[in-house]
């Protein structure tokens, strides 16, 4: 679990102003749930055989000796939220949430124990359209971000629940016949949840896996419609993508579409996001049958993915540093930044604190990122003006009254191309 010092946050901020700018322009309405849930609710709903439930959550005993979990993902959450603040009676629901998730993992690159998701759900439809929005709105975040060109769509399709069980006969069948190849993970899901083999992480299960029986070459005549349909959509919208026969993700719930966005760039934790239909959730916790889909994806992944782009633009610094030599320069400073702040609501302006002589201050400006230093020196005070040093650029310092000083930072905050 990591702490974000200064220096990371305005990578998050960039992200996260993208990320509400992209909801905002689809329409989506933002829901906010508990960080803990009953730990039931994620074994109900991810599956009991499964990573996250199996090893991954942290589950504990509050005061009543109720069992507790922190929230692993945020799915199982927001249906429960759905169901119970009655969003979704004859309702259809657009929703996006945001925070932090947590799973005892291996920490590693791109794995952490608190990391932080944003997500998506739609509830009430049923055809693949809404997979085709969900899909088209992450391809524009990955435009806005630069990473058109990295990022590889992978689709497939489990199918329906009925298709499911056929297809797993099936499987199990295979694997049973190659039973000494299989790992001590796979051995105990063969029989209780054969298709997670199939979302194995060990390299040396690679070519049996590759071997197993299609999950497509199973699929029931409504699924392989919904499908389909989604592929033509896409192909429609210009988006490109790779059928990925073995995709099955790692939660329970899901049915016919699964979709993944996966990075070479980022080594073995190369989805930064993913989802899929998991049309039979709410009703599972007790709401009536309600078609559903949705996605998350990872902000640690995708800043990763942006960093290693060099995309990233504003870092956030201060545009001014006030530097104010002498006690009348310091009460008068504390008035000017105020104004400043009231006629430029965009303007970074920091203002020196804790006295000091004229150098010192200079560097702290420098130290701080600052384009410019605002100078109130005795002869500033005297001629009641205000100096502009330019601390990134060569150009000659400026001494200039009230209202010139307005008019020059704002022309200077336009060039710098700050909205
Ligand atoms: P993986 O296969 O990498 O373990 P997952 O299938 O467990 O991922 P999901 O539950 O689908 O992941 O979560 C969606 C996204 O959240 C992932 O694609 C990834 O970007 C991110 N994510 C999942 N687990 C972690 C983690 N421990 N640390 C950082 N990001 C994570
Ligand atoms: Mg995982």
């Amino acid at each position: 679990m990591h702490d974000l010092l200064p220096d990371a946050t305005p990578a998050w901020q960039t992200l996260e102003a993208a990320w509400r700018a992209l909801m905002a322009a689809y329409a989506y309405d933002e829901i906010r749930m508990p960080l803990v849930e009953k730990t039931e609710l994620f074994i109900r709903t991810i599956g009991e055989v499964t990573d996250i439930v199996e090893k991954e959550m942290y589950t504990f005993e509050d005061r009543n000796g109720d069992s507790l979990s922190l929230r692993p993902e945020g799915t199982a959450s927001c249906v429960r939220a759905c169901i119970e603040g009655g969003l979704l009676h004859n309702q259809e629901q657009r929703l996006w949430y945001g925070g932090p998730m947590f799973r005892h993992e291996r920490p590693q690159k791109g794995r952490y124990r608190q990391f932080h998701q944003f997500g998506v759900e739609a509830f009430g439809f049923a055809g693949p359209d809404i997979e085709a929005e969900m899909i088209l709105m992450t391809a524009r975040l990955w435009r806005r971000l630069g990473l058109q060109d990295v990022l590889e769509l992978q689709l497939n399709s489990l199918g329906s629940a009925v298709a499911r069980s056929d297809y797993r006969e099936k499987l199990v069948a295979y694997l049973l016949a190659h039973h000494a190849q299989l790992d001590e993970d796979s051995l105990r899901r063969l029989h209780s949840n054969p298709l997670r083999i199939l979302d194995s992480k060990n390299p040396a299960l690679q070519s049996l896996i590759e071997g197993a029986p299609r999950l497509g070459d199973h699929l029931d005549h409504e699924a392989r419609e919904h499908f389909d349909q989604l592929c033509a959509l896409l192909e429609a919208a210009g988006v490109r993508y790779r059928i990925n026969p073995r995709l099955v993700r790692g939660l329970d719930y899901y049915q016919k579409t699964v979709f993944e966005w996966v990075t070479t760039r980022l080594g073995a934790q190369g989805t930064v996001c993913a989802g899929g239909r998991y049309d039979g959730l709410v009703e599972q916790l007790g709401g009536r049958p309600t078609p559903a889909a949705g996605f998350a994806l990872g902000i640690e992944r995708l800043l990763a993915l942006v960093l290693e782009q060099g995309s990233v633009a504003d870092h956030g610094a201060p545009h001014a540093y006030l530097v104010m030599v002498g006690a009348a320069a310091e009460r008068h400073g504390l008035l000017l930044a105020e104004r400043l702040r009231d006629q430029l609501p965009v303007l970074r302006l920091r203002v020196h604190c804790g006295g000091g002589g004229f150098k010192n201050q200079l560097k702290r400006a420098d130290r701080c990122g600052a384009a410019l230093a605002l100078v109130l020196g005795e002869d500033e005070l005297r001629d009641g003006k205000t100096a502009i040093k330019y601390l990134r650029e060569e150009r000659p310092q400026l001494a200039l009254a009230q209202d010139e000083l307005l008019r020059h930072l704002t022309a200077w905050l336009d060039t710098a191309n700050v909205k």
